[in-house]
């Protein structure tokens, strides 16, 4: 599994969304060109990135959206339900938390922390924002996959530390900083201000 490109999996989860359209508007099947033209890629690209993974179309007939759909979503481990708690009720924290698409994948709020006294109590969909020190307890009654981690940058780690510690594999890591985990953790970050510097370089030099 190690072998396979991270720009396949974030192909991948690109190729999903083009099928579940696809599949919603009734289609029942596609081709490599079709699902290139969609994601921008080259067809040749399509069918590397499947072929990590097997056999899933037939020359001259393509593919077979349901049965395409269902494949990617297996191999991108979606046919289970995943457990979430937010680390860190901040402006972000809560902006996630009322953000109302998770369960279309299965991904479900389970549990919602904060250092600050302050919102210790405070309901966010019906549960109380609860301190990080029961989180290793909840993540064990409530079976916690991943982690959110949406603290400022100057306590990015020590949060990550307190998530590792309670048992958790996966973070989505929105803190502008390179977090420390061990090798058994995967991290994920999502930056957006990286992206703006990303897009300033490029207006800058078009
Ligand atoms: P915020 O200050 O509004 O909220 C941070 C929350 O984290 C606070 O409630 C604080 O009490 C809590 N916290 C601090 N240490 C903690 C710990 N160890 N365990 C649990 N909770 C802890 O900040 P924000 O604006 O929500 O941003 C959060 C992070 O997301 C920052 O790293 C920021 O750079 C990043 N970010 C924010 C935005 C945004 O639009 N607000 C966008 C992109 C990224």
């Amino acid at each position: 599994m190690s072998t396979i490109p991270t720009a396949t999996i974030s192909r991948l989860v690109t190729y999903l969304r083009i099928l579940t359209d696809l599949d919603f508007s009734g289609v029942k099947k596609t081709s490599s060109d079709h699902l290139a033209e969609e994601a921008q890629v080259s067809a040749f690209q399509v069918r590397k990135d499947l072929a990590y993974f097997g056999r899933f179309g037939t020359r001259g007939t393509g593919y077979l959206v349901p049965m395409l759909r269902r494949e990617v979503r297996r191999i991108l481990g979606l046919t289970r339900p995943w457990n979430v708690v937010i680390v860190g009720m901040g402006r972000l924290g809560q902006a996630i938390a009322d953000y109302p698409n998770f369960y279309q994948y299965d991904f479900s709020l389970c549990g919602f922390f904060d250092i600050d006294p302050e919102k210790a109590g405070d309901q966010v969909r019906d549960e109380e924002i609860m301190h990080p020190r029961d989180m290793p307890r909840i993540v064990k009654e409530r079976d916690i996959d991943i982690g959110f981690l949406t603290v400022p940058q100057g306590a990015a780690q020590q949060a990550a530390d307190q998530i590792v510690a309670a048992g958790i594999g996966g973070i989505l890591n929105f803190a502008p900083s390179v977090i420390n985990v061990p090798e058994e953790v995967h991290v994920e970050s999502v930056d957006f201000m990286a992206g703006l510097m990303r897009l300033s370089f490029y207006r800058q030099n078009r």
